[in-house]
């Protein structure tokens, strides 16, 4: 990182101010220009079924990497407005209260899934041929943490979405490349998030940044402007709402993975 970058993080991390009002106000627009929220499960079952929905769609999507309390905060302002949005909780984010609200207002509480990234940790794993030949193993560890995601969380989900991990950049392989329709039909589960027939029905695409950047490849007003007819949006509550305490656990604990990550590779340098 370099040192603005890393100067901005701490800035962003412990003084930036509550983004709620503009993100009430990003719904807001996006609600007057004709478009309905739909959660990605309803989504991806029209599209499966070949009967893709009519009109203008949004699709809203909030991965819940670190921080359920912001998290509960962002789905207060969408509740308030009648919106129907997806959550994506890892097993570390489960907080069965709110999913309990979630569910209850109609919005989907997804499983943010990353089996792969944790296991090329623990066993410091050190390419992307290694992971893959994993394939088996990962499709077990997947079977039993929806398993687990749904005991804990007190819902089945009914969509799932990759988590991008540091070492999935390091290594350069995606959490999702061991899931497949047949594993998913297995599990009751109607779609990954990234798969091809689903993405492949979006028609635009953005995802929020860290500011001064604030969003990848375009702000929404210069997509609305082409008024595209599935537009998903991917959000994270951590470039929303204020959270010193959750930012600060969740840094500590990529310094954490990081090192577990040099030590095991350190270890398997010497084993092999
Ligand atoms: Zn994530």
């Amino acid at each position: 990182m370099a040192t603005s970058d890393i100067w901005a993080h701490f800035r962003q991390n412990y003084f930036m101010a509550d983004r709620l009002p503009e993100y009430r106000q990003l719904l807001m627009t996006i609600l007057e220009r004709g478009y309905r929220f739909m959660p990605m499960a309803d989504f991806a079952r029209l599209v499966r079924g070949r009967n893709p929905p009519e009109g203008r769609v949004a699709l809203l999507r909030i991965d819940v990497d670190s921080d359920p309390r912001g998290a509960a905060r962002m789905f207060e302002v969408e509740r308030e407005l009648g919106i129907r949005s997806t959550y994506y909780l890892r097993l570390s984010t489960i907080d069965r209260q709110l999913i309990a609200a979630m569910t209850q207002h109609g919005t989907e509480v997804g499983y943010h899934f990353e089996e792969a990234s944790t296991l090329a940790r623990r066993r410091g794993i050190g390419n992307a041929a290694d992971v893959e030949r994993c394939r088996d193993i990962l499709r077990e560890h997947f079977r039993k943490n929806v398993t687990l995601f749904g005991k804990r969380a007190g819902v089945t989900p009914r969509t799932v979405a990759a988590h991008g991990d540091f070492l999935n950049r390091k290594l350069g392989i995606s959490n999702n490349f061991f899931i497949d329709d047949a594993l998913l039909d297995e599990l009751g589960v109607v779609a990954e998030a990234y798969q091809k027939w689903l993405v492949s029905r979006v028609s635009a695409r953005i995802a929020d940044r860290p500011p001064p950047r604030k969003w990848q490849p375009q702000p929404p007003e210069e997509v609305l402007k082409s008024s595209p007819a599935a537009l998903s949006l991917v959000i994270h509550p951590r470039q929303w709402v204020r959270s010193p305490s959750a930012n600060a656990r969740a840094d500590l604990h990529r310094v954490w993975a990081e090192t577990e990550y040099r030590l095991k590779r350190l270890r398997a340098g010497r084993s092999g």
